[in-house]
């Protein structure tokens, strides 16, 4: 079959909660994918930085495999000997004390608010059912209910209410906003310490270290989502690390924790807040699992053991360097920091669709964020030789289009 057969089937069967650019990939290597007609192309999204490590990474393949043959699936009904041991290294990685695993960020962000509530009104003191979260506008927590209705995304709301109360939206990047949002039942702040879906939005220097005391001073949880930004995308393992001194309460990890093989998350915080669940207040049926849990402990190893965060803080002022060399007229800003770069087109440069399309057909797969933004979000173990040729090609598409 060929790429349109395998297109007629998707769309006539499958639901179309995406618009993908019509490229078949059936095979990935490292920062290389192959589509069914055989064509080569390089990952410049890394499915939105789940494959930090690049794709079919051989260490963490091994470890699926020799886990699969073992024992894949248990519940939490009973243990299992991996799930330990992925929440030791991860708590060591992290400097936290306890980790929560589950499945999707977005039931990691669940998991986020319930110990948040929870911790609100059994240690906080907050009355009964009056707990607030402050959140960001132009946040991406993921696509739940209840994380919907906390958008500011008008379609990502549009005929799904009603929706969860209990949140509160201030401005992103406006630490004054958040002070004055603060109640005395305010249980936490939740927030990306870079907006990824958002278009790569950088908040202004000492941001997170204004939230972070404002939030020490009231008694409320500082709470990062890190699913996007975490695990050496931005040049450090933890955004939130870019500002000095800071320490989130409870963070929130999922995407590159895996390395794309499987759906890995979690929540890593203190005794004194994940230890409020009780057995029988939580779970998933899936979540901790002795397969996840292998692969999650590979795909850390990977991270650390490749220096991911250094080399995505050195590729990534490379390119950065190269792409503010070029003067296009299309382009308003290029922002980022390590390898998580975007370019944001001008209004008149007719979207970043048609930049994401020319790419595709150079053999760069890209996608748009918003409307204008180009995200650049290759896998972390790319080599300088292949930052050139990308390069390249986003030069030649600014220049032609
Ligand atoms: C992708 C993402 C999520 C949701 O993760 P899913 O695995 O798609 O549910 C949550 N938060 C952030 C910051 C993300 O980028």
């Amino acid at each position: 079959m060929h790429s349109k057969e395998y297109i007629a089937l998707e769309d006539t069967y499958g639901a179309h909660n995406y618009h993908p650019l019509d490229v078949v990939i059936e095979r990935g290597e490292g920062v290389w994918v192959y589509d069914v007609d055989g064509k080569k192309y390089m990952d410049f999204l890394s499915a939105y930085s789940a494959l930090n490590q690049g794709h079919c990474h051989p260490r963490i393949l091994k470890a699926m495999e020799e886990q699969a043959r073992k024992l894949t699936l248990i519940s939490r009904a009973f243990r299992n000997d991996k799930l330990g041991l992925f929440c030791k290294k991860l708590a060591e990685l992290t400097e936290m004390e306890m980790v929560l695993p589950m499945n999707t960020g977005a039931e990691a962000v669940e998991t986020a608010i319930k110990a948040a509530r929870k911790w609100g009104y059994t240690k906080k003191g907050i009355p009964d059912n009056q707990a607030e979260i402050i959140v960001c506008a132009n946040n991406f927590h993921g696509r739940t209910t209840t994380i919907i209705g906390f958008s500011t995304e008008e379609q990502y709301k549009e005929n799904f209410g009603p929706f969860t109360p209990g949140f509160k939206i201030v401005p992103y990047g406006d630490a004054d906003a958040i002070e004055q949002a603060v109640t005395e039942n305010t249980a936490a702040v939740m927030l990306e310490p870079i907006q990824g879906e958002g278009g790569i939005i950088i908040p202004p220097d000492g941001y997170l270290q204004k939230v972070q005391s404002i939030c020490r001073k009231n008694n409320v949880l500082f709470i990062t989502d890190e699913v996007q930004t975490g695990l050496g995308r931005t040049g450090k393992l933890f955004a939130y690390q870019h500002e000095e001194g800071v320490k989130p309460d409870m963070m929130i990890l999922g995407k590159a924790l895996s390395g794309g093989f499987y759906p890995v998350s979690a929540v890593v915080s203190s005794k004194e807040i994940l230890g409020v669940f009780r057995p029988g207040d939580h779970g998933s049926t899936f979540g901790g699992n002795p397969l996840a849990a292998a692969i999650a402990i590979a795909a850390l190893d990977v991270i650390v053991d490749e220096k991911l965060p250094e080399r995505s803080a050195e590729l990534g002022q490379y390119l950065m360097e190269k792409l503010s060399s070029l003067n296009s007229k299309h382009v308003k800003e290029i922002r980022g920091r390590g390898l998580f770069i975007g370019i944001e087109l001008k209004p008149e440069a007719g979207g970043a669709r048609r930049f994401s399309e020319f790419l595709q057909n150079e053999g760069l797969l890209c996608k748009e964020t918003h409307e204008h933004v180009i995200r650049l979000a290759p896998p972390l173990i790319i080599s300088k030789e292949e930052i050139d040729w990308a390069f390249g090609k986003i030069k030649l598409a600014l220049e032609t289009l």
